[in-house]
């Protein structure tokens, strides 16, 4: 995962506040662990390892669940993700939330924890404007496609892709349970 919240691609680990510029220029950041050293800036792949992590760490963090239900059906689910998707982040952690809450699991939290929804068609930032009937509504923040458009109901497409993809389960348009904001 890349942006505010970066992880280490390859632990899941945070990576540091400090940057510290390679020959390219590029601001590198630690992963906070003691025995990986790897510089990143995040990717947006990353490993299912990483996303197990992250889900662990944050579940920990915002989740109000002290018995851990979440955790082995998580773990399970990821790996379906991973082995059958190559989808970006940002829609494995959706796609995820859609999986636990058709089991049943409270997955408010998840869009607390950290995951920033990024523009489907170039992977920039989002700022949100009033929808016509009042409500925000995401736009790519540097408008790659020129068309100044909504992109919600291409976002809601690649989360239902990701999911189908990976659990063999046809989620029509409009059928995607969670909200991604
Ligand atoms: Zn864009």
């Amino acid at each position: 995962m890349k942006g505010p919240h970066a992880i280490c691609p390859s632990s899941g680990a945070d990576l540091s506040e400090d940057r510290h510029p390679d020959d390219r220029g590029i601001p590198q950041r630690e992963p906070q662990t003691p025995d990986h050293d790897v510089l990143s800036t995040g990717q947006t792949h990353s490993s299912r390892r990483a996303l197990t992590a992250f889900f662990e760490r944050t579940h920990g963090e915002y989740a109000d669940d002290p018995e851990r239900t979440q955790l082995p059906s998580a773990t399970r689910y990821l790996r379906a993700l991973k082995s059958e998707t190559d989808a970006r982040d940002e829609w494995v952690w959706y796609a995820l939330a859609e999986r636990l809450h058709r089991d049943g699991f409270n997955v408010g939290w998840m869009r607390m924890a950290d995951v920033v929804l990024v523009c489907p068609h170039c992977g920039s930032w989002l700022k949100y404007r009033p929808a016509p009937k009042g409500e925000l509504l995401p736009k790519c923040g540097v408008n790659c496609r020129d068309r100044d458009e909504f992109v919600f109901g291409d976002i809601r497409r690649e989360i239902r892709e990701t999911f189908t993809a990976a659990f063999d389960s046809s989620l029509d348009r409009g059928q995607l349970q969670i909200t991604e904001r």
